[in-house]
């Protein structure tokens, strides 16, 4: 029999069932190409994710090469969402991919994660995150959060009217909102830590996609990378969140843009 590229997962009861057909069904939409999404959608494309939606409007650049191992030098000054594709293609040619070099905005953010089973966030700024967290809220589609900073990261499910979701969990955007020299893009990062945090995050979509996972949707799992432990930080939904907690917002089934 010839050998076959899942034959070393397809023994697992959670895949041999069915399993890795729901992996190659599921669309899935990861915004943001760059340290997080480069173990992520290489992970995702090794354990049989055949649909993915690439976005991301930045250019490779010299110091991102410290963490985004999908690029090479020869790719510096290029799209990552365009790069990104384009090496994962050659890691697996039956991959159906969707490029888009776009920076996500209020005016575009629907079209861009509609019809997604799931997202993952994979983005340094607050406000893409926000943003992302209402969209997803108000389409009901699933989502994966993570973030890193130095030797630490966090990763979180979140089930829209279901869960707590980000506002819930951190209070509205003009808590947080931080001026853009501060993002954790600029910010100092060991290159490992958003190796493990992306590669978290493409586990725990796994286990969501595979129907296993154990995780609390809501809650946030953060890892630190000094002492190797993994603590979980409890959050409720809040029925006064102002995203996904007001009847306002979903009112008549309002889905609008
Ligand atoms: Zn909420």
């Amino acid at each position: 029999m010839p050998e076959g590229r899942y034959d070393r997962q397809l023994g697992l009861p959670e895949l041999g069932n069915g399993g890795q057909q729901k992996l190659a069904a599921a669309h899935i939409t990861v915004v943001g190409a760059g340290g997080l999404g480069s173990s992520l959608l290489f992970s995702l494309a090794g354990i049989g994710v055949k649909n993915l939606r690439i976005i991301d409007h930045d250019t490779v650049s010299l110091t991102n090469l410290n963490r985004q191992f999908l690029y090479t030098p020869a790719d510096i000054g290029l799209n990552k969402a365009e790069q990104a594709a384009s090496r994962l293609a050659a890691y697996d040619p039956d991959l159906k991919l969707e490029v888009f070099a776009k920076k996500v905005d209020e005016t575009n953010i629907y079209e861009l994660i509609e019809g997604s089973d799931l997202v993952i966030i994979c983005v340094d700024s607050a406000n893409i995150r926000y943003l992302l967290n209402e969209t997803c809220c108000r389409l009901g589609i699933s989502y994966i959060d993570g973030a890193v900073n130095a030797f630490y990261g966090y990763i979180s499910y979140i089930i829209p009217r279901s869960s707590a979701c980000y506002v819930c969990q951190n209070g509205p955007l003009h808590h947080v909102d931080r001026p853009e020299g501060s993002r954790t893009g600029t910010a100092m990062v060991l290159g490992t830590a958003p190796a493990v945090i992306g590669s978290m995050q493409a586990q725990l979509a796994a286990s969501v996609i595979l129907g296993c996972s154990q995780a609390v949707p809501g809650n946030r799992y953060y890892y630190n990378g000094k002492d190797q432990s993994i603590d979980m930080v409890r959050h409720q939904r809040d029925p006064d969140c102002s995203c996904c907690g007001t009847a306002d917002l979903y009112k008549d089934g309002e889905m609008g843009k």
